[in-house]
């Protein structure tokens, strides 16, 4: 482990301040710091930008991010036991560390954040899914953000970046590739953590496209793919049934065959679908 900075190594950090990792609380934390500034660099370019970051722990990423030249970092962390550490890192960093305590799933950060805006997270594995899917449907787009740089499960990643035809393709997949360009930066092994997690774990990179890939209403959209996927096994006529009236009539309008399964439909006859629906 080399230092990127002048605080202490990072299991000093954690006797010091005596952080166990909890279970209930997500906490696999990150102790090599040339790791967290690996993953801090591929977010980008991080000088003029502030950067969210969830669950900063006892600070690793955190440090690798202010390392990396981040204009300013926006820390929520919901467990208390991780401020004094995260002072720590503030005291050295002046003026561009600012942490608030708090549940992300109930915290709105926007008036805090100064564009241009990127996220950056080794996220609790328990609410990961849930934010990503807010970041992804905002009411207007494009979002806050200009990029997401964020671990997951490496099922989860796979999801994420999955092409139809595969197991892993679904709702996730068409969410997050309809308005962004989504890219697996990194595999991390469990031994990469404290503790080491069951699963291995993966870093996504999503770019926030100016505009969606294809048109279409994403109350639309998001209803449609969730019905279609909920039932993937079966065909589209009967999974979508209670979608809109005549989906038959729909699906052939929008150039798909009624017996086609969800998994098979690309993101461009999902869109193509919701417009029909949408117009009638
Ligand atoms: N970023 C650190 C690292 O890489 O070592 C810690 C990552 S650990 C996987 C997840 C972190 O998220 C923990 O510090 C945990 O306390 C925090 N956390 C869990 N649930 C949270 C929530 N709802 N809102 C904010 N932080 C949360």
């Amino acid at each position: 482990m080399s230092a990127i900075d002048s605080l202490p190594p990072l299991r000093d950090v954690i006797r010091t301040h005596d952080l166990q990792a909890r279970k209930s609380m997500g906490q696999n934390f990150l102790l090599d710091l040339n790791l967290t500034a690996k993953i801090a660099r591929q977010a980008g370019d991080l000088s003029g930008c502030d950067v969210l970051e969830v669950g900063p722990g006892p600070g690793g990423l955190t440090r690798g991010l202010l390392a990396e030249g981040a204009r300013k970092v926006l820390a929520i962390e919901k467990d208390a036991r991780c401020l004094p550490a995260l002072a720590d890192i503030s005291a050295a960093y002046p003026g561009r560390l600012t942490v608030v305590e708090g549940d992300a799933l109930a915290i709105d950060p926007l008036t805090q954040l100064n564009a241009p805006v990127r996220v950056v997270a080794n996220l609790p594995y328990n609410v990961g899914t849930e934010l990503l899917v807010r970041w992804l449907t905002p009411a207007v787009w494009p979002p806050f953000w200009e990029s997401l740089t964020l671990m997951f499960q490496r099922e989860v990643a796979e999801r994420i970046v999955a092409r139809p035809g595969s197991k892993a393709y679904g709702r996730l997949s068409i969410l997050a590739q309809w308005r962004t360009e989504a890219r697996i930066v990194m595999q991390l092994p469990p031994e990469a953590f404290t503790p080491p997690p069951k699963v291995a774990s993966s870093v996504v990179h999503l770019t926030a496209l100016p505009e969606p890939r294809y048109p279409a209403d994403p109350q639309v959209l998001s209803k449609l793919v969730a019905a279609a996927f909920n039932q993937r096994r079966k065909m589209l006529r009967s999974a979508l049934k209670g979608v809109a009236p005549d989906i038959e009539g729909a699906l052939r309008m929008a150039g798909l065959h009624a017996t086609d399964r969800a998994e098979q439909i690309s993101l461009e006859g999902f869109c193509a679908l919701a417009r029909v629906i949408a117009e009638r």
